[in-house]
């Protein structure tokens, strides 16, 4: 579990708020739930035999003995909030949401114990004219982020329950055939859950399952027809996408269309944002049948991409504009109301005032650092003169000028909007 330093905190504002407003430009109203939730509402979604259930969760009694979890991801929750609020009966409903998620996994780059998403759910819409929107909504956050070059989109069809179950069948005759070569896991799974052996990291086990009868073949018409429809609209939106036959996701609750968006550029963990169709989600928790559909994003995936490959912003971060130097005896006390003038009058100013003394070479060399484009300064000739002084930091053309308080409000708008040209 990480600390995210201030250093890092600029980026993953600007992410968050990207995202944020983009899901808010398609329609979809934020949602807020717990962070722990209790452990029968993980099982009965994400599934028993699942990678997170049988060994990620972070699972434990509270005082009363009830089994409670700290949430692996964020759909369960959601559906359990939406129906147990009455937010799904009869109506569309597009909810976004973002936090901390938790599963105990191995710790590597692109992979933490505690790792945040941000994802959007969509309930009561069956055809897929809903999934492709929520394709290009994506589509379009990439590109909003510099990124649409960097990621590609990989996209499958799971049917429904019923081609699932005589895909089942046919998997577990191929498989059965070649039990020698199953690992631990897959062994278990083969009576289980033998879907979930398509999920499978081994290469090992990715390699045998390259001639294994393919699920495409188990499709029946309405799964066909809605992936079909699915791809005449990407293909007319120019969405570009591989078919990936073997996409099964890691979580039982998914059935349709299941996608991924990869990135060649972060090595292994290379997903950086997943989802799909979850039609019999909310009914198998307690719901009347809603379809539904949405996703997840990885951010910590999304910020290592964004350090690298996304067009980074000037002065992402610098939130200091002017850094007050205080220079003189008991002059502290003045430039606090300064200060406070300041504000009042351009509440978007970014003024930090130093405290705390110190000689005025050391209080500009803090300015210097601070990032702040101007140092304001307040020294024993200024207070005399009831004046302030502004000081380019960054080599400006405006230098350096002596001016009333009155008058550096009226000026200052227009000399930071040239600065920062
Ligand atoms: P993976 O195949 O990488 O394990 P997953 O199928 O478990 O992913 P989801 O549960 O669909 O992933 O989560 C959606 C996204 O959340 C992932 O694509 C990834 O970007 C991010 N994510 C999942 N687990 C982690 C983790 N432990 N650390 C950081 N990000 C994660
Ligand atoms: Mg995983």
């Amino acid at each position: 579990m990480n600390d995210i330093l201030p250093a890092q905190t600029p980026i993953w504002q600007r992410l968050e708020a990207v995202a944020a407003a983009l899901f808010g430009s398609y329609g979809y109203s934020e949602i807020r739930f717990p962070i722990v939730e209790q452990t029968e509402l993980f099982k009965r979604s994400i599934g028993e035999v699942t990678d997170i259930v049988e060994k990620e969760m972070y699972t434990f009694p509270d005082r009363n003995n009830e089994s409670l979890t700290l949430r692996p991801e964020g759909t369960a929750c959601c559906v359990r909030a939406a129906e147990q609020h009455g937010l799904l009966r009869n109506q569309v409903q597009r909810l976004w949401y973002q936090g901390p998620m938790f599963r105990y996994e191995r710790p590597q780059k692109g992979r933490q114990r505690q790792f945040h998403q941000m994802g959007i759910e969509c309930f009561g819409l069956a055809g897929p004219a809903i999934d492709a929107e929520i394709l290009l909504l994506t589509q379009r956050l990439w590109r909003e982020l510099g990124l649409g070059e960097a990621v590609g989109l990989e996209l499958n069809s799971l049917g429904s329950a019923v081609d699932r179950q005589r895909y089942r069948q046919a998997l577990l005759d191929y498989l059965q055939q070649h039990r020698e070569q199953l690992d631990d896991d897959s062994q278990r799974r083969l009576l289980t859950n033998p879907l979930r052996i398509l999920d499978s990291k081994n290469p090992a086990i990715q390699e045998l399952l390259v001639a294994a009868p393919s699920l495409q073949d188990f499709l029946g018409a309405e799964a066909r027809a809605h992936f079909d429809t699915l791809r005449q609209l990407l293909d007319a939106a120019g969405v570009t996408y591989r078919l990936n036959p073997r996409l099964v996701r890691g979580l039982d609750y998914y059935n349709h269309t299941v996608f991924e968006w990869t990135t060649d550029k972060l090595g292994a963990q290379g997903t950086v944002c997943a989802g799909g169709r979850y039609d019999s989600l909310v009914e198998q928790l307690g719901g009347a049948p809603t379809p539904a559909v949405g996703f997840a994003l990885g951010i910590e995936r999304l910020v290592l991409l964004y350090e690298a490959h996304g067009k980074v912003p000037d002065g992402l971060g610098e939130l200091v504009d002017i850094y007050f130097v205080v220079a003189g005896d008991n002059l502290e006390g003045q430039a606090l109301v300064v200060a406070e003038v300041l504000r009042d009058a351009l509440p978007s100013v970014g003024l930090l005032v130093h405290s705390g003394g110190g000689s005025f070479k050391s209080q500009m060399k803090k300015a210097d650092k601070s990032g702040a484009s101007f140092a304001l300064i307040l020294g024993e000739d200024e207070a005399s003169a009831g004046a302030l002084t502004l000081k380019a930091l960054r080599g400006q053309a405006f230098g350096q000028q002596t001016m009333a308080s009155d008058e550096l409000i009226q000026l200052l708008p227009t000399i930071l909007a040239a600065a920062s040209n």
